[in-house]
């Protein structure tokens, strides 16, 4: 094991036992005085479980899981019956933390990637796992990319200090767990045949996330509308790529009860989607052209609102981020997802009751989950009242 190539990461505490007691100054020597009388004095009441450590030996574990989905999924650009994924561990004080990193092909990481990024974190060289703000910022730096192997070490993290503290996230945020959103049902692109059958079969969602961006676009909204009027969001994948010709369709689509359209045009064309914004009926959302916090930023202006995804932009804290800035600009959040397990489902959800819309079918999309998290009941995202991000291995 090779330690981090980041200088940046904190040294072990000077504030262990052996430190305090070995070489050390007289002013030192009365400093560890006054911090033994400060323990003494909370310690009764910390019980079982200090909050404080001074000495990390927590472990991080991970294998590769192959992620089998229910039916080939298309978009615009791509098609696929499997998403290769990350399972992640850390463990300490007998307490497992789980996380996940999904990585659909497209999008650039891979089961080899992750692991040659997670080889390089090393847990034990901080001196609190609690302090996840310098812990995670540390871990971002040891290479540029690389945003679900983060995300993955983010959720475990999250679920690890959750779980030490005995509470979930939602409610450590200080958010009501009613006010999740309901969730949309995706419908990829596919025949008439295939769109009727997964209408069909989507009857307990009360939004439907349809995906268009090639020649049968009016087809798939027709062959829906004939099954259902359920409201429908409409996902292009950077699909059309003139503007005139983006303006037409969503006009034609305000009249089919749509809730809005995301990213329409290829996240290049920042004019053209800006323009397009301006004239269209219904929200334009950005989803490739977001992916970590600044570019929320960048966002505004060109877009209504954003696609937020634990994935891109590396879990967790950082989601937590893109929303607070998001809404300081008025700008409306959705919380998206690729296909994942319940585990990384489950740790967006804990965010959930923050946002607008909520597409987080991805653990429904497969058929190999191997947790118990967060459910859909009557089309409702319903979290787990578990500590951490709410999830149990599926025995
Ligand atoms: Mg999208």
């Amino acid at each position: 094991m090779t330690k981090p190539v980041d200088s940046s990461l904190p040294p072990v505490s000077p504030g262990t036992p052996g430190a305090l007691t070995t070489g050390t100054s007289r002013r030192g020597f009365l400093r560890a005085l006054s911090l033994a009388g400060a323990a003494a004095a909370f310690g009764p009441r910390l019980g079982a479980h200090p909050l404080t450590f001074s000495v990390n030996d927590m472990k991080l574990e991970f294998y590769p899981y192959t992620l089998e989905l229910r039916h080939t999924f298309t978009i615009a650009t791509s098609s696929r019956t499997t998403t290769p994924a990350m399972m992640v561990r850390v463990i300490k004080d007998g307490i497992v933390g789980y996380g996940e990193a999904s990585m659909p092909p497209y999008l650039g990481e891979s089961q080899d990637s992750a692991k040659a990024f997670l080889e390089r974190v090393h847990l034990s060289a901080f001196p609190d796992p609690f302090q996840l703000e310098d812990v995670l910022r540390a871990i971002d730096m040891i290479a540029p990319g690389n945003p679900a192997a983060k995300a993955a070490v983010d959720i475990a993290l999250h679920d690890w200090v959750g779980k030490k503290i005995g509470q979930p996230w939602f409610r450590i945020w200080g958010l009501d767990p009613a006010k999740t959103p309901v969730t949309s049902f995706t419908i990829g692109i596919d025949t008439k045949e295939v769109v009727r059958q997964k209408t069909e079969e989507a009857s307990i969602y009360k939004v439907l996330k349809v995906k268009l961006g090639r020649d049968t676009d009016k087809m798939m909204i027709e062959t829906i509308r004939e099954v259902t009027d359920t409201p429908i969001c409409v996902d292009v994948n950077q699909g059309w790529k003139d503007k005139a010709f983006a303006l037409e369709m969503v006009e034609w689509l305000a009249k089919k009860n749509i809730l809005f359209v995301e990213q329409p045009m290829p996240k290049e064309q920042i004019d053209d989607i800006a323009w397009l914004r301006e004239k269209s009926p219904l929200p334009i959302i950005g989803d490739e052209s977001v992916q970590r916090l600044p570019d929320v930023k960048k966002a505004w202006g060109v877009y209504d609102g954003i696609n937020i995804k634990l994935m891109k932009c590396t879990g967790m804290r950082e989601a937590y981020k893109m929303i607070t800035l998001a809404r300081a600009l008025d700008m409306k959040v959705m919380l998206g997802c690729m296909t994942e397990t319940s585990c990384a489902i489950t740790a967006a959800a804990q965010l959930s009751p923050l946002v607008d819309w909520a597409d987080l079918d991805g653990a429904v999309l497969i058929k190999n989950d191997i947790f118990n998290g967060a459910t859909i009941v009557d089309g409702k995202i319903t979290l787990p009242d578990r500590p951490g991000i709410g999830v149990r291995p599926v025995q």
